[in-house]
């Protein structure tokens, strides 16, 4: 008991020499941490694109200054953990459809769409299948005949409903495609061709960068031809599908070191060093050339603080040697946490045996207000009094519960790792080229740094620290946004987009007439394609601002204005 009692007093006589450690920055990681910026946002690095030279060149740099440092290896390849991303899909021309005689021509009369398998080849006769909807409830069905009828048949589908394609239609929780291919398969589809007949329904999109295969081959086909071979509906015309489509794959890179102080558990401390290239997806610049986005605060700033951290720590091991610690810069964040995702999966210390992660994703703007956002507090108990406790160059924090949010600090928390997020704050320059080196606050980035080795010497005597999961919040709580749609997101949702869950009235969302189950598409100019964009679009807005909202309802796309 006394011994305990002792530690206590000890603990907190800890914090206090903490409390003087960092009032004022070190000027060697200053300069260090200035250096790391510099060269990561030059112009050299083209924007640090996964899966590009620029990323390989940035990959070269960070493997050279943790063998500097000196961190143990711990990719496969040294320094170096590849993964695999599908970048794009293009159909091949022997993709074939067949029925009767004539053949469709690929691209002007039919396409595969992202729904489909890759590399089949089947034939059978057609069966047409109406608008492929099961209503019980509106006592509809298109599926009126025993089911022998449809085993083993090519469905040939209507992508339109009972009452077409708009928001007031009455079969409107049936428009989605998906689910009607799912009820197809399980109908004994062998393959389906889809037609839009009475054209109020979009057609698929002939564009996607990946595949989301139902097992079965479904194409899309469009034109006079179709519609005069099913002028009789009930004919059944045999019919040849081949699908080939081409996925252009691209290796990105992790880079992984070590300090191993043989302890039983490892702390990870992350940040990702990717960025967005010459723009295109996921830019918010407006400009008709292309130009390099330099990432300096996103995230050249965070893989700094990791490099500094780093040294820290490996210098005075002894404060820290209770546990081992692993330090993984992650590529691949821009387009959808693909590095860390991939890392959680093939990682060389088990998840099991990680004590918590620290994630750092722009780290470089600390203001005159010195306010630190820190997301994922609700992923330990321990989190919230520790962090309470820092007081560290004028730095003050607001915290956020949610472990879930738009970096890499998800892929660990989905594993169950403690996990925070630090951020400074969005800035106008956030994904635009103009996101530069010089505007960067370095000795803040110090500060920051210095408050997360603090953080991480509270823990030193911590042992494991509790899991707990968390309540994923409506994004008013999030700290990096200014303004809210006031809906509740489905982090599950796997298709393109948002799609909404829940809507609290009285906010933006429900005032501009959006409903539980739509999926926001696209807000102003940002496409949104899933929750990662969703929420860095989102914190592109301020208080006031009418946006344009894309969303779509079933198969229709609807347009509204959201005034926040
Ligand atoms: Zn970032």
């Amino acid at each position: 008991m006394k011994k305990i009692l002792l530690s206590i007093a000890f603990a907190s006589i800890t914090i206090l020499a903490n409390a003087q450690e960092c009032k004022k920055a070190d000027e060697d990681a200053v300069a260090r941490i200035k250096a790391d910026i510099d060269y990561l946002a030059s112009d050299a690095l083209e924007g640090r694109e996964a899966g590009t030279k620029g990323e390989q060149l940035a990959v070269e740099y960070l493997s050279k200054r943790m063998k500097e440092i000196g961190l143990k290896p711990m990719g496969t390849d040294e320094y170096k953990q590849p993964f695999g991303f599908s970048k794009n899909v293009m159909f091949s021309n022997q993709s074939i459809l067949t029925v009767n005689k004539p053949s469709f021509k690929l691209n002007d009369d039919f396409y595969p769409i992202k729904y489909s398998a890759n590399h089949v080849d089947i034939q059978g006769r057609t069966k047409w299948v109406g608008y492929g909807i099961d209503a019980p409830e509106k006592e509809y069905t298109d599926y009126k005949e025993v089911r022998e009828a449809y085993m083993g048949k090519i469905f040939v589908m209507d992508i339109s409903s009972p009452d077409g394609i708009h928001p007031h239609s009455a079969y409107l929780k049936y428009h989605d495609l998906n689910a009607r291919l799912d009820l197809a398969k399980a109908k004994g589809a062998i393959g389906v061709i889809l037609v839009n007949f009475d054209q109020t329904a979009d057609a698929p999109s002939p564009q996607f960068k990946k595949i989301y295969s139902k097992g079965i081959p479904v194409v899309f086909a469009k034109g006079d031809m179709i519609k005069s071979l099913f002028y009789n509906k009930d004919v059944h015309h045999p019919c040849r599908i081949k699908v080939e489509m081409n996925e252009t794959k691209a290796t990105g890179y992790n880079v992984v070191g070590f300090i191993d102080n043989g302890a039983k558990h490892t702390v990870v401390v992350g940040a990702h060093f990717d960025h967005l290239g010459y723009g295109e997806e996921g830019s918010l610049y407006r400009g008709a050339e292309p130009m390099i986005h330099n990432g300096a605060d996103d995230n050249a700033s965070g893989t700094a603080a990791l490099l500094e951290i780093a040294t820290f720590i490996k210098e005075k091991t002894k404060k820290f040697k209770k546990n081992n610690y692993l330090f993984v810069a992650f590529s691949g964040e821009e387009k959808g946490l693909l590095g860390s995702n991939s890392f959680v999966k093939q990682t060389p210390i088990s998840t099991t045996d990680m004590n918590y992660m620290i994630n750092m994703d722009m780290v470089g703007r600390l203001d005159e207000d010195k306010k630190l956002a820190i997301a994922g507090v609700g992923t330990s108990p321990v989190w919230e009094e520790t962090l309470n406790d820092i007081k560290c160059g004028g730095i003050t924090i607001k915290t956020s519960q949610s472990g879930v949010g738009p970096s890499d600090h998800t892929s660990f928390y989905l594993q169950d790792v403690p996990a925070i997020h630090i951020f400074t704050g969005t800035h106008e320059d956030y994904h635009k080229p103009t996101d530069d080196a010089h505007k960067i606050n370095f000795e803040g980035t110090a500060f920051v740094v210095a408050y997360i080795e603090t953080i991480i010497k509270e823990l030193n005597d911590e042992g494991k620290i509790e899991f707990t999961k968390t309540k994923d919040q409506d994004n008013e709580s999030a700290p990096r946004f200014s303004v809210t749609l006031g809906v509740v997101p489905d982090y599950l949702y796997e298709e393109q987009g948002m799609r909404i869950d829940g809507i609290t009235e009285g906010k933006p969302a429900h005032n501009a007439g959006l409903q539980k189950g739509d999926v926001v598409i696209q807000m102003g100019e940002i496409k949104v394609v899933d929750m990662m964009s969703y929420m860095k679009g989102l914190s592109a807005f301020k208080k006031g601002d009418k946006v344009m909202v894309k969303v779509k309802r079933g198969e229709e796309v609807i347009e509204t204005e959201v005034t926040f």
